[in-house]
């Protein structure tokens, strides 16, 4: 062994022969745009019999299995009762008191009768935020913390069964290996955020090294043989990478950029000469760490505006039927089914730029 725990040889011409090990060190990890689905016989004569839901437990099923992030620039009571509407559902964030977070979980549960999910962080004041939550009438808590795989993710875990048992559903994470997954399955999470790094606004694998592609870690983690639920998150640009990370073994999709720039993102329109924007931006940003902290640390996270894109009910209505029409081409008529029936190609560099529109003209 030698320093860096890889193993090698030398062979009788003095060349250095490496183990598994060491290959596995640097083995292929895929992306979204690596791959592509290969389309099957189908028996699918409506798009609209497909089922393209998902169970998250507690005898909660998302039709549109899509759950907006919590983000401050996404996910508030606006936002979370259009996803409750159109089948998915939002997850409200932190960044506020505990009595505010409380306050717009109970106008989207008593005023509305939506469901909702609710983040929390780990350490603090989180179980004083988790009671006035759970008073507000949420029942699905999603413990927040960047790198999930964390003894402080353990004992939140442990405080929050030890108060409210099997009452509630808790989503932890984020982790992107399998043993990250089974070891917060094991410490009682329903459902874990799998994906390091691979947010739009993410620059977690620039400072500081780390991170797996989302969907590599997805086809991991998907080999797990406890009973978890697994929602992919961070990186997805379209309904079709939906379609792939559902097929490679995810059960749900987390996003913050495909619905960002919508009515019911939080913050305000901004109207330029170039057209009208809103503010896009990670937590993990220096904006976003100066309002809510007033200081910084690691700055993992940038700040960005995107086009205004009206209703955010429209951009549902667009991804869902893309993911119906991607269920079709695999032929598969649940997620069950798209799961066992799908087949991956690894598309070249030209592939990929085929696979884009690409009409040169004038
Ligand atoms: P997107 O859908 O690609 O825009 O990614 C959204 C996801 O990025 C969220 O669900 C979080 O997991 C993650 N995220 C949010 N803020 C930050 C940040 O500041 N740095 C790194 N990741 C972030």
């Amino acid at each position: 062994m030698n320093r860096n725990n890889k193993s090698f040889t030398t062979n009788t011409y003095g060349k250095v022969e490496y183990t598994y090990e060491q290959e596995r060190q640097f083995a292929e990890s895929l992306s979204y745009d690596d791959v592509l689905l290969k389309p099957q016989y189908s028996e699918i004569l409506s798009r609209s019999d497909i089922d393209i839901g998902s169970d998250l437990g507690l005898n909660h099923r998302l039709g549109l299995p899509l759950i907006a992030a919590p983000m401050d620039t996404i996910s508030e009571a606006d936002m979370a009762l259009s996803m409750d509407r159109s089948g998915g559902m939002a997850v409200l964030h932190r960044y506020n008191t505990p009595e505010e977070q409380a306050r717009v979980a109970s106008t989207v549960i008593k005023l509305h009768g939506a469901t909702v999910a609710a983040a929390i962080g780990v350490s603090d004041d989180f179980l004083v935020r988790a009671t006035a939550l759970y008073e507000a009438g949420v029942r699905t808590f999603c413990l927040d913390v960047a790198h999930g795989h964390h003894i402080l993710v353990r004992r939140a875990i442990a405080s929050l069964r030890l108060t409210y048992g099997n009452k509630i559903h808790i989503m932890a994470g984020n982790v992107a290996t399998l043993e990250g997954l089974n070891d917060l399955s094991d410490w009682g999470a329903d459902s874990v955020r799998v994906g390091i790094g691979g947010g739009s606004i993410c620059s977690t694998r620039i400072q500081t090294g780390h991170g797996i592609p989302t969907f590599q870690s997805v086809l991991d983690c998907a080999k797990t043989d406890r009973d978890v639920k697994i929602i992919a998150d961070g990186g997805i640009k379209n309904s079709g990478d939906i379609v792939k990370v559902l097929a490679a073994g995810a059960d749900f999709v987390m996003a913050g950029s495909i619905l960002a720039g919508t009515d019911e993102c939080p913050g305000e329109l901004i109207k330029t000469h170039d057209g009208e924007f809103k503010t896009y931006r990670g937590m993990a940003s220096k904006d976003a760490q100066m309002d809510w902290r007033g200081r910084t640390s690691s700055l993992e996270g940038v700040s960005a505006v995107v086009p205004y894109r009206g209703p955010v009910a429209n951009v549902l209505q667009d991804l869902e039927r893309g993911i119906r029409s991607g269920f079709s081409y695999s032929g598969a008529s649940c997620l069950v089914e798209l799961q066992a029936k799908s087949k991956f190609i690894r598309q070249t560099g030209a592939g990929q730029l085929e696979s884009t529109t690409h009409i040169s003209g004038r």
